[in-house]
């Protein structure tokens, strides 16, 4: 272990990795499922190379200094806590 350097986003998963954001203001890590990041960041046809881009992720305390770090899937906690469930419109209207 550690001794595959993930070339793309798309090698996280396969080494077995997820995508934490690490915060320099609060210290807090936020750690997301590598395959997720990929898809959105496919969607919005973003650099997929790795290290994963920082500067499209801001920390839930509102900074920016921010960076990204490739976190071993085995340490998620178990059970995984629960995730907040977001809605999101399919399309808006203009009245
Ligand atoms: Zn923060």
């Amino acid at each position: 272990m550690g001794t595959k350097r993930p070339q793309t986003i798309g090698d996280y998963a396969r080494f077995g990795l997820d995508v934490g954001v690490r915060c320099r203001a609060c210290r807090r890590t936020a750690v997301f499922d590598a395959a997720e990041v990929m898809k959105f960041f496919m969607l919005k046809k973003w650099s997929m190379k790795a290290p994963v881009d920082a500067s499209r992720f801001r920390c839930a305390c509102g900074s920016r200094e921010v960076e990204t770090i490739a976190v071993q899937v085995d340490c998620r906690p178990k059970p995984l806590p629960a995730r907040v469930p977001l809605l999101t419109p399919l399309y808006v209207k203009q009245m």
